[in-house]
């Protein structure tokens, strides 16, 4: 009798455990894939190409009284502050993905904005430019753009005019740059340019990009709705 009730009692706490292995999985998965849904559209944007139509942006282009261009061609996919995987809640996006359509290397990016450019010596894939702020007077801030190599690195997709190691170089803008790749590990997913707005640091120079707290809404820069917690549906339109 008492044998039969310790394993009944056992069962028990594995179904418990069992239904509690599951549900923390489910709430992980939601976590994971909740937020602005960017993913579907993302999705959309690579396999359906009469989506392009609404969907794509033009390089160049600009909403009026904005101070930046549009950097490259294709779909705004990630959003600044995006929790989209492989974001989430905790660490979200800290600029814009906007992903081309076409063969690797051979999209054009462009300066958002006049400034002094630096490609530092082990940067394979890598930009930043510095600009006097267009929207806040005496402030520096700074375009970073990346993933401008192929898939394994070995190629850099960075215009010849911007070899790794220059530094404070004048660009105007619309200066181009280099053309959309795939390199971004450790998630090399479709080709796309990322491109950020950084903060200066005490000494005067780039804060670390990775962290959202660095970098700056570029919304107004671009005259866009590109906040995730405000942007929910695409294409994102021009703020009247
Ligand atoms: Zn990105």
């Amino acid at each position: 009798m008492m044998v039969r009730r310790w394993w009944i009692r056992l069962m028990i706490v594995g179904l418990i455990l069992g239904i509690g292995v599951f549900a923390a999985y489910r709430l992980y998965r939601w976590y994971r894939n909740s937020g602005t849904g960017s993913n579907n559209y993302i999705v959309e944007w690579l396999t359906d190409p009469a989506s392009h139509e609404v969907l794509k942006s033009e390089a160049f282009s600009r909403c009026p009284n904005a101070p930046f261009i549009l950097p490259t061609e294709g779909f705004i996919g990630l959003l600044w502050n995006d929790a989209s995987a492989p974001y989430s809640f905790t660490s979200r996006h800290t600029g814009l993905d906007i992903f081309g359509y076409g063969t690797v290397g051979t999209i054009p990016i462009y300066a958002v904005y006049e400034g002094w450019l630096t490609r530092h010596e082990d940067w394979r894939s890598t930009v930043i430019i510095r600009h006097d702020d267009p929207l806040q007077a005496g402030r520096t801030i700074w375009t970073y753009y990346t993933h401008m190599a192929s898939y394994d690195g070995d190629t850099s997709y960075i215009h010849k005019a911007f070899p790794a190691g220059i530094y404070s170089v004048f660009v105007e803008q619309g200066t181009l740059l280099g053309y959309q790749g795939l390199y971004n590990p450790p998630f090399p997913i479709a080709m796309h340019l990322h491109m950020s707005i950084v903060m200066t640091a005490e000494d005067g120079s780039f804060k670390n990009e990775a962290v959202l707290a660095n970098t700056l809404d570029p919304s107004p820069y671009f005259g866009l709705e590109l906040d995730a917690d405000r942007s929910t549906s695409r294409p994102v339109e021009c703020v009247e």
